[in-house]
């Protein structure tokens, strides 16, 4: 299972690629556009955000099922 990590266009929150919200931003409802691989860039800013992320989202998930 693998999940992709996509940024909001138009309020540049980070959302999950899925079925259930069909790349639509959570927050906005705006659309949902791959950021550049981490790796494009020397520097990830948004590392330690989006392991957080990740790791409240599987959390989550985790305690749903
Ligand atoms: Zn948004």
């Amino acid at each position: 299972m693998v999940k992709y990590l996509l940024k909001c266009k138009e309020c540049n929150q980070y959302g999950l690629n899925n079925s259930e919200n069909n790349s639509k931003c959570s927050n906005c409802g705006g659309q949902l556009l791959n950021p550049r691989p981490p790796k494009y860039s020397p520097i990830d800013k948004y590392g330690k955000y989006r392991r957080d992320y990740f790791k409240e989202d599987f959390k989550k998930r985790f305690e749903q099922n």
